[in-house]
């Protein structure tokens, strides 16, 4: 495979119909200053907006621009891993189409890979625009993350972010169901660093990232990378027994030495309920473990494209994951 593009920029791409053109400007804009070649991989992600509409009409007079058409919505994380598959470059940098990720930083990025980084992460350090509810969650969820796992990964850090070459081909191994791609990067390992930038507000249009997704997403880092919540259910059944056990030993002593009876109907219903409550977690959090070992066991393809623009001249790259 050829390799004279030395940047391919990926960028997932669901219903952005408002903000594509202009994200489309700016990456070019960034990228023509490098002076070196490079390649704008757009990712569809099953958009039911004008999104591949735009993006075709600039495939067909720009050759930098590609674009892989899914067949449906397939998530964020798949459509990054598609953009990797398809990518090019001697350098990756995935970014997000709705310029919250400022492309100026990839000029950054870049001259810290030229330095000899084979990864360089862009760290927020502040987030504008988005609900308080959203920056909480966020920043209590990459600190629970840490805490449950032995891989570095960092803090406060998305997907924006450039892989060298060697560390894309080491990620396309991968063949995970349920990809969470920022973990998987501090997995594969290499000389990383970070760059520093404050996250701006959306530039138009809604967040594609509603609650249910970003739960989604955090179960993912979580079980991909650790199976504390298994043992968790170890430790909460030894402490529930521990406990059940010495109220056995005062309830036996109560009825056989002492004439008090037991009363508390509601203490009863109480424990009732919250046991029962602890149980069904622990099997939920069993279930979310099953499901990802019977996506895994299924191994159904990870997405489906449907159309690609710009890329009829080569030859699509494939391997495992779109046999
Ligand atoms: N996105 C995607 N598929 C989805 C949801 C989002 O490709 O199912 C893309 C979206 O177009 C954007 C990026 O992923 O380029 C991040 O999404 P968004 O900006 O809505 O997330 P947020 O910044 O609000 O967390
Ligand atoms: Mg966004």
């Amino acid at each position: 495979m050829s390799r004279d593009i030395q940047y391919s920029i990926v960028v997932p791409v669901y219903n952005e119909e408002l903000v594509i053109q202009e994200t489309y400007q700016r990456l070019k804009e960034v990228m023509d200053r490098t002076k070196e070649n490079y390649e704008l991989l757009f990712v569809n992600d099953g958009s039911r907006d004008r999104s591949v509409e735009i993006l075709r009409e600039h495939s067909l007079i720009d050759p930098t621009v590609k674009v892989i058409d899914f067949s449906r919505n397939f998530g964020h994380q798949i459509a990054i891993t598609a953009g990797m598959d398809y990518a090019q470059g001697n350098a990756i940098v995935v970014i997000d189409a709705d310029l919250q990720d400022p492309p100026e930083l990839i000029l950054d990025m870049i001259e810290k890979w030229k330095e000899g980084y084979n990864v360089v992460y862009a760290v927020r350090t502040k987030r504008k625009g988005e609900t308080f509810f959203k920056k909480q969650t966020a920043a209590m969820f990459y600190r629970l993350l840490r805490s449950m796992t032995d891989i570095d990964i960092p803090i406060d850090t998305g997907d924006f972010r450039l892989l060298d070459r060697k560390v894309c081909d080491e990620m396309k191994k991968l063949k995970e169901k349920n990809p969470f791609v920022r973990g998987l990067v501090s997995w594969v390992g290499f000389k990383q660093t970070a760059v520093e930038y404050e996250r701006d507000e959306r530039l138009a249009g809604e967040t594609k990232y509603p609650l249910k997704k970003m739960l989604k997403l955090s179960m993912d880092g979580i079980t991909t990378f650790s199976h504390k919540p298994l043992k968790l259910a170890s430790f909460a059944g030894i402490l529930m027994s521990g406990a059940g056990f010495l109220y056995m030993l005062i309830v036996l002593y109560m009825k056989l030495f002492t004439d008090s009876t037991i009363t508390g109907w509601s203490s009863l219903i109480v424990i009732q309920l919250l046991f029962s409550g602890i149980v069904l977690l622990m099997l939920g959090m069993i279930g979310e473990y099953i499901g990802r070992i019977y996506d895994e066991a299924k191994d159904r393809p990870l997405y489906i494209v449907q159309k690609s623009y710009g890329l009829e001249n080569r030859k699509l790259y494939r391997d495992h994951r779109m046999q």
